[in-house]
C-alpha cells in the first residue's frame, strides 16, 4: 500500500520551532511570572496569530505563519515582564461574559462573580429591582447581572471618565441596555434609590507591598483603600442609607482579613448584617447589609 506521508501530521522527531514548541519554551519562562504558565503560552501564541487556543492545541506540529513568531515574543516579553495576561490580551472573562479590558479598569477577579451570585440569589425574589454596580470599573458587575436577569434596571457608576467609557462600550458590545453614569460614589445620583446596591471598592491597604508590585499595572485608585483599606467602605457606608429603597441590600466586596472590621464598621453605621459570606477560595469576602427598618408604631 503506497501511504502519502506528506498527508499526515505527525510531528518531525528534528523539529524544534513548531507552535508546540514555542509554547513549550515560553511556559518554561512564564513559570517564574505566572501561576497558569503553559495556558497563559498558549492564549499568548493564540493572541499573536489570531487564532482560537484550540488551534494551538490541536496542530503543535504547525509552523507560525509569517510574522506570527515576532509578535509573539514581543508580548512574551510584555507577560515575562508582569503584565496580566488579561492586559495583553485586552479581554477578560467574568461569570457569563466576556468584557474588554484595558488598563484603566481593574481586572475583574472570580472572588467578584460570588458577589454577582449573590446580587442575583437576592434579586430573585423582586424581578423587576433596580440594581446599582457603585465603582463599576469595566462593567463587570453591572453587565453580569443584566445579562442573567435582563428585566432589571441596572446602573452603573464610576468616578473615573476612562473606567466608564470601557463600561460603556462593553455594554454595547454585549447589546445589553444598561445606565452608565459618571459619578464618585453616590455623589452624581441625586436622590435615587435603589433596591440592591453591588460595590467592589478599592480595599488594598496603602502600604501593600502588592500595589507596587503584583498589581502596579492596574489603576490604584480602584484598588487603595488607605491607610487601612476601609476609606472607601466608610464613605459607602456613610451615604448608601440615603440611596436604598425600602428593604434593599448593600452588598460590598472586602478583603480577606477586613471582614470582623467590616461588620464592626457596618453595625456602627446603623446596618443589620444580613450575612457575610466567603469567596470560592474559601476566603471573607463580602457582607450583604440592610438598613435598620424603623419598627412599626
Ligand atoms: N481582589 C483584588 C486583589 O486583591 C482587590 C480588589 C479591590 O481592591 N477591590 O487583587
Amino acid at each position: 500500500m503506497n501511504i502519502d506521508r506528506s498527508r499526515t501530521h505527525a510531528p518531525r522527531p528534528d523539529k524544534t520551532d513548531g507552535l508546540g514548541s514555542l509554547v513549550a519554551d515560553a511556559a518554561r519562562a512564564l513559570a517564574a511570572v505566572s501561576a497558569a504558565p503553559r495556558l497563559d503560552a498558549e492564549l499568548l501564541l493564540a493572541h499573536a496569530a489570531g487564532v482560537s487556543r484550540s488551534r494551538i492545541v490541536a496542530f503543535p506540529e504547525r509552523d507560525p505563519p509569517a510574522g506570527v513568531e515576532a509578535r509573539f515574543r514581543a508580548v512574551l516579553a510584555r507577560r515575562l515582564d508582569g503584565e496580566p495576561l488579561a492586559y495583553i490580551r485586552g479581554r477578560k472573562d467574568f461569570h457569563a461574559i466576556s468584557l474588554r479590558v484595558t488598563p484603566d479598569v481593574l481586572i475583574p477577579r472570580p472572588e467578584t462573580e460570588c458577589l454577582v451570585d449573590e446580587a442575583l440569589a437576592i434579586g430573585d425574589s423582586r424581578p423587576d429591582c433596580s440594581v446599582l454596580d457603585l465603582g463599576t470599573g469595566s462593567g463587570a458587575i453591572a453587565l453580569a447581572i443584566k445579562r442573567a436577569r435582563p428585566s432589571v434596571s441596572v446602573t452603573a457608576v464610576d468616578a473615573s471618565a476612562g473606567a466608564l467609557a470601557v463600561a460603556s462600550a462593553n455594554a454595547r458590545a454585549l447589546g445589553l441596555d444598561i445606565r452608565c453614569l459618571e459619578s464618585d460614589w453616590f455623589a452624581g445620583l441625586g436622590a435615587e434609590r435603589f433596591d440592591l446596591v453591588a460595590c467592589n471598592p478599592p480595599y488594598v491597604r496603602s502600604s501593600d507591598p502588592c500595589l507596587d508590585g503584583d498589581l502596579r499595572h492596574e489603576p490604584r485608585r480602584a484598588l487603595d483603600g488607605g491607610g487601612d483599606g476601609l476609606d472607601a467602605i466608610r464613605v459607602v457606608l456613610t451615604e448608601a442609607p440615603a440611596h436604598l429603597a425600602a428593604g434593599g441590600a448593600l452588598l460590598i466586596e472586602h478583603g480577606h482579613d477586613q471582614q470582623t472590621d467590616v461588620v464592626a464598621l457596618a453595625s456602627g453605621f446603623g446596618f443589620r448584617i444580613v450575612t457575610a459570606r466567603r469567596d470560592l477560595s474559601g476566603l471573607p469576602r463580602f457582607v450583604v447589609l440592610q438598613v435598620h427598618e424603623p419598627r412599626p408604631q
